[in-house]
């Protein structure tokens, strides 16, 4: 795609970045077909083309509106579209780019920007976090239920084993993950320990950043990693092997720590050893033998829900679904396994006509098989899916330590 950026624009890194991803585009479609928004609302401009369209137009001067930014905001950033893509186009990084851009050109109306500064304000610290989920829970009652139903029950974790071993990982808690289901770092901990591999959580780390980098507040995304990397360093420099995500959408971003922070002379070296380090945790029990994980699963069905960072985002495929078969599990088929819940980070807060809509078309998809349980390897999918389906929603590691 011949592309002319506005000149300021064209020269910085971003531009450049930009500019290399339009010309990989060449136009031919093949994407949209496999766009959740595009297959939902049928207008080009809500499909990955479209928006490549139109952002290419943002970084040529021309006229950005509302309008632009409302197909932008409806897009995922479930990544399917790179998936299908035969000529790599890095859609997810472009549209970073695009949305960054046009923030500052058009600006939001008080109400997006009230929510966007109540999700950044709460979202990312579990303590605060925590606190409004209790008191939802003390209300649950009095709520409507459409919002009532949004509220995830308390889970009660097992313990966390005490047992030290000579390999030890650290662990990322996350932010909203210990709050809403800490059950499922202490099950990665548990398996983990089976396998004579000891898992540290470090104090001081807490959320990504994912949440603020996907609502185009960079510099608050960017303190977020600074913070985990601070945390993780000693662990590192005393030989942890790996940093495990048992959240695949935290996972994402961690993995590009190195990336993100590389022009920060400080962090730059430490983030890329971080990125290096980073592991989802079928990652690693992939490469274990998992022999001792086999138990007393016969005739359990599963319907695996592949997450978009873990299948899109990270191209890790079939990964899950292969260690659970082999911890003895009957997984159920999954029509358009490829698409998105549409839990998507806050997209289920920012657009929820949308995401309903998604959730109701997914649960339908992983109920045909009249599972037993629904799995996936994201808290955002695992919370947002819970609230409508008809059997329990599980992290997957969970099933892996029954
Ligand atoms: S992003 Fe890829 S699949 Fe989509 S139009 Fe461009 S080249 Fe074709
Ligand atoms: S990231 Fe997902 S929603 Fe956005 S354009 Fe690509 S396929 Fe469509």
């Amino acid at each position: 795609m011949q592309t002319s950026l506005t000149e300021p624009f064209k020269n910085s890194d971003a531009g450049q970045e930009a500019e290399r991803i339009l010309r990989a585009c060449v136009h031919c479609g093949f994407c949209t077909a496999t766009c959740p928004t595009y297959r939902l609302l049928g207008d080009e401009l809500d499909g990955p083309r479209g928006r490549i369209y139109l952002i290419k137009q943002v970084l040529e001067g021309h006229q950005v509106t509302a309008k632009t930014q409302a197909h932008l905001d409806r897009c995922l950033t479930c990544r399917a579209c790179e998936s299908t893509c035969p000529s790599g186009v890095q859609y997810g990084r472009l549209v970073e780019i695009g949305r960054h851009v046009v923030e500052q050109r058009v600006g939001r109306p008080w109400r997006e920007q009230f929510i966007h500064g109540a999700l950044r304000a709460l979202v990312p610290y579990t303590a605060r976090f925590g606190a409004l989920l209790n008191l939802g829970r003390a209300l649950k009652p009095l709520l409507p239920k459409s919002l009532a139903q949004k509220i995830p029950a308390r889970q009660h974790s097992k313990p966390w084993p005490e047992q030290s071993h000579r390999r030890k990982m650290l662990v990322l808690d996350g932010c909203v993950q210990p709050v809403t289901a800490p059950n499922t770092n202490a099950a990665a901990a548990r398996v983990l320990d089976r396998l004579n591999i000891q898992l540290i959580r470090a104090t001081g780390a807490g959320c990504c950043g994912a949440v603020n980098q996907h609502l185009s507040a960079r510099d608050q995304a960017f303190d977020d990693m600074r913070r985990n990397i601070d945390a993780w360093w000693p662990h590192i420099d005393a030989g942890a092997e790996a940093i495990v995500m048992t959240a695949s959408g935290c996972g994402i971003i961690v993995k590009d720590y190195g990336e993100l922070l590389k022009h920060d002379a400080v962090y730059a070296e430490k983030a890329r050893r971080v990125a290096d380090l980073t592991r989802d945790i079928s990652e690693i029990l992939a490469a274990e033998d998992l022999s001792a994980l086999r138990n007393a699963t016969r005739g359990i069905k599963v319907a695996f829900h592949a997450p978009c960072t873990l299948q899109h985002g990270q191209q890790l495929k079939h990964l899950v679904e292969k260690i659970l078969r082999g911890a003895g599990y009957i997984l159920t088929p999954v029509d358009d396994s490829h698409l998105c819940c549409g839990s998507a980070g806050t997209y289920s807060v920012l657009q929820p006509r949308l995401s309903g809509q998604l959730l109701d078309n997914k649960l339908q998809s992983l109920s045909a098989g009249m599972p037993d349980y629904i799995a996936t390897a994201n808290i955002g999918c695992q919370l947002h899916m819970a609230t409508k389906a008809n059997v329990p929603v599980k992290a997957w590691i969970e099933l892996l330590d029954r």
